[in-house]
């Protein structure tokens, strides 16, 4: 039985953290960043290294193929991987992990001497954790980049995707070119940390996932009046900042009352104009994020919440504009790929559980082009998106084996 050689994907591990690595841990890697560039020079050393072929997209995508140099209809292949950008202050295993246990996976394949029927790929989609853009990569691979959006794709902070694009050497324009052929992909399979704490406290080792919650995002631009903030009396001023921190606090409970248990909120992204104490904030900027994996809920809330701000604004004589910013759809996993991961499970012997993925994945747009699953593995704690976020060698390794089984079985 072909395995995977646990401490050499270890090693990666270790070495892939080594880019945009911060003194007390964890990585601080965006896409196109200059860590990010080195990190994904790095990976297509390893690539190679590995006896596959290597090639990166026009969107900035690396793939890594056994049996294929590029995607091409006459041989549908079936695609393993995730990410190597991390968010701010984020862990070595969100994104790192699929990409490098799909890499193991394909190196120990060909190591074994196996021929599976049709080839695999390894791919590190762009900007998964979308700094410019929400799954960059895998959107633009899937054929649903627009290419009117990327002039005016951006950071929170302005930065613009074509400046930083062109500063890794790529031309932004000629990002949708990376749509990949009509029926070059059999199945896509991605392995990812759990990101919370359902399996680690039911002390399961692997996850089937049988669907991705749909993501919104929508910026929200309160605008009062600055004014001074010690001579003008309290009824007479008109509090952007004051609007901002009602809706976010509405907001949170509308979602928790009629989110159906499954739904929730964040506002992460507060600005607040011209941000001192002096002043009476003029303008007030949020950017808040609702989840769900049911697309009637995530509509719903939606239009619920721009109600609301509208309300509160009329209430308290504040201006309000809602621009969407990003919107994903709930997708549902395939049940041909779960079932392979569920096979694979079974023959190794290990235990697993069905969950729903509360965080967005690159699996939700490649479900839009082929038969698409993902599974996890354990988060201990259940922590992410922070530092310290971390996974048992040995649950990384089982991870690692049920994939490989079950990309062969998808293979065959
Ligand atoms: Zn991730």
């Amino acid at each position: 039985m072909t395995t995977v050689n646990a401490p050499r994907l270890h090693a990666r591990i270790a070495a892939l953290a080594r880019f945009g690595a911060l003194p007390g841990g964890g990585v601080t890697r965006s896409c196109w960043s200059p860590p990010h560039e080195e990190a994904r020079a790095w990976l297509l050393g390893e690539i190679r290294a590995a006896g596959l072929e290597g090639w990166v997209d026009p969107a900035g995508t690396v793939f890594g193929g056994l049996g294929a140099s590029r995607f091409s209809a006459g041989a549908p292949a079936v695609v393993t991987g995730s990410h190597i950008d991390t968010v701010p202050e984020g862990g070595i295993l969100d994104g790192a992990l699929g990409v490098l246990a799909g890499l193991e996976c394909l190196h120990a394949i060909r190591e074994a001497g196996a021929t599976p029927r049709r080839p695999l790929v390894v791919a590190a989609w762009s900007d998964e954790e979308g700094r410019y853009g929400s799954l960059f990569g895998s959107r633009a691979f899937c054929g649903r980049l627009d290419p009117a959006a990327i002039p005016t794709m951006a950071a929170v902070d302005g930065e613009r995707l074509v400046d930083v694009m062109a500063r890794a050497g790529f031309d932004a324009t000629r990002a949708p070119e990376a749509a990949a052929p009509k029926g070059a992909v059999h199945a896509y399979l991605e392995l990812h940390i759990e990101q919370g704490p359902r399996l680690d406290e039911a002390g399961v080792p692997i996850a089937v996932v049988d669907s991705i919650v749909g993501v919104r995002r929508t910026r929200l631009i309160f605008t009062g009046q600055a004014d001074h903030a010690g001579t003008t009396p309290m009824e007479r001023r008109r509090d952007a900042f004051l609007a901002a921190a009602d809706y976010a606090l509405r907001a949170r409970d509308h979602v928790v009352e009629h989110g159906g248990g499954r739904s929730v909120t964040n506002v992460g992204v507060v600005y607040v104009h011209p941000g001192v104490s002096n002043i009476v904030p003029g303008r007030a900027e949020l950017v808040h994020e609702m989840r769900s994996p049911d697309a009637a809920t995530l509509e719903r809330m939606a239009e619920a919440c721009e109600a609301l701000a509208r309300e509160i604004g009329q209430r308290r004589g504040i201006g309000v504009e809602i621009r969407p910013t990003s919107a994903t759809t709930p997708v549902a996993c395939s049940p041909r790929v779960q079932a392979a991961v569920t096979t694979a499970c079974r023959e190794l012997g290990l235990g697993c559980t069905t969950l729903y993925s509360a965080a967005g994945h690159d699996a939700q747009n490649l479900a839009l082009l082929t038969d698409a699953g993902m599974l996890f593995i354990p988060s201990r704690g259940g922590k992410s998106h922070r530092v310290d976020e971390t996974s048992d060698a040995v649950a990384i390794e089982r991870g690692a084996n049920v994939l490989l089984r079950a990309l062969l079985d998808l293979a065959a």
